[in-house]
């Protein structure tokens, strides 16, 4: 189906297009020189230590997850509204998934009340995702990690650029991770980063990023080592060249894109209170600067979703939803019978929340069309 507005798109270039014929012509494919400028740029644009490139953002999870410990028997607070994938990166460790509630309707990120009531002498981390690019209770939830002494791991797929306070989001836990899947503020395909101020922690993530080995290619091409051991049960989970190029182009658009990002939130914000002030606006009034990565909406609980999404879809506009909660997948279902988890603030927004189109390219006055058409697909 071709949408009049989707929900997505991608700001590719020519710039794009010569980063990848300069890999090509390069010969030179994998953790290479375009790999550690990226690094190096990302780590810079963070300002953290150390960045590390991997394949994905799901990827990005499970070696976090492995770097700090996690395994069997190991309980991880996680919220349940996010993608399935961060809960997926504990469970791959043997360890288990414990679902943390969102703060409230306006507030859909995990609640630090909720996280505190799940810890038991069993829990060894807390996994805070930035919905939408809105950062959590960053104050609150390290405060909770410092008194028990428990890693927190930032998945910052939505937050690429974010601020609060003054800090980048991704550098407030132990580690924060990263996606440029192709539906995110900056996008490589597939790709994902690593970011840290731990010295010991980047060793351990460097070794089981690439099999557990103690030399790349790279330092045995350029001379500075002959051989290998492997230390660790390490995976492949590097990124190539051709992607790291990429990224580094991307990166350099992030700025401009996501104030472009913020500017279409404030449009789409004003047009909604003014023109359908049933719906919910979520974040509307979040400290900090947001990567805006989508745009949440909260129908109201009488409207049913399918029919005004059904609506909006008739009209050319692709809306999606942002989450169905882990805890109700098969998948989940019954995984952790000694915990039958009451998240009653994250079913409530789960299911009255549809997302709008936002990209960077979207123009004012398709913001205003869509608003139109929310009120019209209101009122049938
Ligand atoms: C995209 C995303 C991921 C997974 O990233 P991939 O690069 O697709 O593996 C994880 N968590 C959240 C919140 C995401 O949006």
């Amino acid at each position: 189906m071709a949408w009049r507005i989707p929900l997505s798109d991608i700001e590719f270039g020519p710039e794009e297009e010569q980063a990848v014929l300069d890999v090509v012509h390069s010969r030179w494919l994998t953790m290479g020189a375009a790999t550690q400028e990226f690094e190096k740029e990302y780590s810079a644009y963070l300002q953290c230590k150390h960045a590390l490139a991997v394949a994905n953002g799901t990827a990005a999870l499970h070696l976090a997850c492995l770097a700090l410990g996690f395994g069997p028997g190991d309980e991880v607070i996680v919220p349940s509204l996010t993608f399935v994938a961060t809960a997926n990166a504990i469970r791959y460790t043997g360890a288990t998934p414990v679902f943390a509630d969102i703060t409230s309707q306006n507030d859909l990120n995990i609640s630090p009340q909720s996280i505190e009531e799940r810890i038991t002498d069993r829990t060894r981390g807390i996994i805070v995702v930035h919905y939408g690019g809105y950062a959590c209770d960053m104050q609150r939830i390290k405060s909770i990690g410092d008194k028990y002494q428990l890693p927190i791991i930032e998945d910052a797929a939505h937050g690429i650029g974010s601020e609060y306070e003054g800090r980048m989001l991704g550098t407030w836990g132990e580690t924060g991770c990263f996606s440029f899947f192709s539906n995110k503020n900056m996008t490589t395909g597939e790709g994902g980063m690593l970011v840290t101020n731990d010295d010991d922690l980047a060793a351990k993530l460097r070794l089981l990023r690439s099999h557990g080995m103690t030399s790349l290619t790279w330092d045995r091409h350029k001379g500075h080592a002959w051989s290998y051991d492997v230390v660790a049960l390490g995976y492949n989970y590097r990124l190539d060249e051709i992607r790291a190029s990429l990224g580094l182009v991307q990166l350099g658009k992030l700025g401009v894109n996501n104030e472009k990002r913020r500017q279409l939130t404030r449009h789409y914000r004003d047009l909604l209170r003014e023109s359908a002030p049933e719906i919910g606006i979520p974040f509307d009034d979040h400290p900090g600067v947001s990567a805006a990565h989508i745009m949440p909406i909260l129908l109201p609980s009488r409207t049913n979703r399918f029919e005004f999404m059904e609506h909006m879809k008739s009209q050319g506009i692709q809306t999606s939803i942002h989450y169905p909660p882990i805890h109700t997948f098969t998948a989940y279902k019954n995984w952790n019978k000694t915990d039958k988890p009451s998240l009653p603030v994250t079913e409530e927004a789960a299911s009255r929340e549809v997302t709008l189109p936002l990209y960077p390219s979207l123009a004012m006055d398709d913001v205003s069309y869509i608003v139109d058409q929310i009120q019209a697909g209101l009122e049938k």
